[in-house]
């Protein structure tokens, strides 16, 4: 059967201007095939050739970087986090790097019990890593895996989202020009039924995207017994305690919450706040909210880029009309403007209920939501009354004040006295609680070693055990 071409809006324009083939289940299966060969090899060379292959890869991005920059513009509709996104690669190749070079194997050990065993514990990679990314940050999420995977010895496949499919061509061909690394690293175009052929392919599937389809994904490698990470949606909280600085607390809430127009899984989407701060806080976010700017119609000005997803636009845009009509007031924004792309302004929400969508649904775009607490309990509750658990951040007047209060939350990364950090550093571990995700922390060491299987060479140094040891005559009577 032949596929059918999958038709692509541009962001910025709101049309139609690229098309793709998605892999069929047969060509996923062949690149699989071909992958799982090689990867022997590629596992053999050692870690020492894996480390250069990978350095030659960010060396690489470098010399091809106004083409791949360019198509991962046109993808999403905003430079700024484009050019970030391919600067990124090389440190974190470097970092992942460090990370390998730390972990060194064999671990040796002698038996606490039976001291005359010696064991030693090696590392085996799994064989074949899958990675499917989603559209909010189309190279980050597609390589975050794949580097420290490859550097474990593990051969990679990737399948970008549909969404933003335009930069997979230039990195094929910043792949192609490394001969160990085109070997065992392949990026496919497809859809989710692409999606789907790979997660029975792989030994282990990495899944980055919404919990709907996370849990789909997850569903059906526990029946092959493969492994999913899976990092899914996030409802963050941010708790304002009341002697917290203000001024800190509007600026840093407001970049975490509006940054890549919210499009990202760390987005803070629910503020708590001090009553007696609360309306000195509202009046400050809008304030400085208003002063945010959309980069239409020139893309090298303004602040925000638009919804990539046109979809996501109509989600974004239910929420706002649902809590108007259960009676919130609306401070900014409100709306979905359409500038051929569809864009939105950060929108300062008051008078919520925890019923409105807003509150209980994935947004996934600049919707600031704030809420006055009365007592601390309050507002640790409420914060941990959603299905979420990604990450979140507290303000207080101290660190240790808003670590305590951290503690208390259901999430795996507290920013503090800041917010969304984890978006800026990679190396605190950090799991995902709730139905924001499964599987060990994508961040620091762990991030590497949870593609290795552990594989223990045990060595009895004095004589055997015989069956008679386990003869029941020999056994003392009670
Ligand atoms: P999505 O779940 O719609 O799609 C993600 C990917 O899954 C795409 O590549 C898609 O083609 C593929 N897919 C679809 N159906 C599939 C199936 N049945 N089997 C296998 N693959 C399938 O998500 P999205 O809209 O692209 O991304 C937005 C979501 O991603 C948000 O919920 C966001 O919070 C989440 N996200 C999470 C993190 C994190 O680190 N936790 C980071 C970024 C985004």
């Amino acid at each position: 059967m032949t596929q059918q071409n999958i038709q692509v809006r541009n962001p910025r324009t709101g049309k139609t201007d690229y098309q793709f083939t998605p892999a069929s289940r047969t060509e996923v299966t062949e690149a699989c095939r071909q992958l799982r060969q090689r990867q022997e090899k590629w596992h053999a060379g050692g870690l020492e050739r894996r480390i250069a292959t990978l350095s030659a890869f960010g060396e690489a991005l470098k010399g091809n970087y106004r083409e791949l920059t360019d198509a991962l513009v046109d993808d999403t509709g905003r430079h700024g986090i484009s050019v970030m996104e391919v600067d990124s690669i090389g440190p974190a190749i470097e970092r992942w790097i460090k990370i390998a070079t730390d972990h060194p194997e064999p671990v040796m050990g002698r038996s606490g019990s039976l001291p005359f065993i010696t064991y030693s514990i090696e590392k085996r990679p799994y064989g074949l890593v899958g990675v499917i990314s989603p559209w909010n940050f189309p190279l980050t999420l597609s390589l975050i895996d794949a580097i420290p995977a490859l550097l474990s010895g593990a051969a990679v496949i990737i399948k970008p989202s549909e969404v933003t499919p335009r930069f997979a061509n230039p990195l094929r061909r910043i792949i192609a020009g490394i001969p160990d690394l085109r070997s065992v690293l392949t990026v496919i175009d497809g859809d989710g039924k692409s999606g789907q052929a790979l997660v029975d392919q792989v030994d282990v599937i990495c899944f980055t995207g919404s919990v709907a389809t996370g849990r789909k994904v997850g569903q059906q490698a526990a029946r092959n017994f493969s492994l999913a990470f899976l990092e899914l949606g996030g409802k963050d909280p941010a708790i304002v305690l009341e002697n917290a600085d203000m001024d800190r607390a509007v600026t840093a809430i407001l970049r975490g919450s509006i940054v890549n127009s919210g499009q990202a899984c760390q987005s803070i989407e629910r503020i708590y706040v001090a009553r007696s701060i609360y309306q000195d806080f509202v009046r400050k976010l809008t304030d400085m909210a208003n002063e945010v700017t959309l980069n239409t119609p020139d893309i090298h000005k303004g602040h925000l880029g638009p919804i990539i997803f046109e979809q996501q636009a109509r989600i974004i845009e239910a929420q706002i009309r649902d809590a108007q009509a259960k009676g919130a007031t609306i401070h900014t924004g409100g709306r979905i403007e359409n500038h051929g792309g569809l864009w939105c302004r950060p929108t300062v929400i008051t008078g919520i209920q925890k019923d409105m969508r807003i509150m209980t649904e994935e947004t996934f775009g600049p919707l600031l939501p704030v809420i006055a607490f009365d007592d601390p309990d309050d507002a640790v509750t409420m914060a941990n009354d959603s299905d979420f658990g990604l990450s979140a951040c507290v303000f207080a007047a101290t660190d240790d004040e808003a670590i305590a209060v951290g503690r208390r939350i259901e999430a795996g990364g507290i920013s503090i006295n800041d917010a969304a950090l984890t978006s800026l550093m990679y190396e605190a571990e950090k799991d995902s609680f709730k139905l924001s995700g499964m599987g060990a922390s994508r961040m620091g060491p762990s991030g590497y070693l949870r593609f290795f299987r552990k594989q223990s060479f045990m060595i009895n140094t004095a004589a055997t055990f015989t069956i008679d040891q386990f003869d029941e005559a020999n056994t003392p009577k009670p």
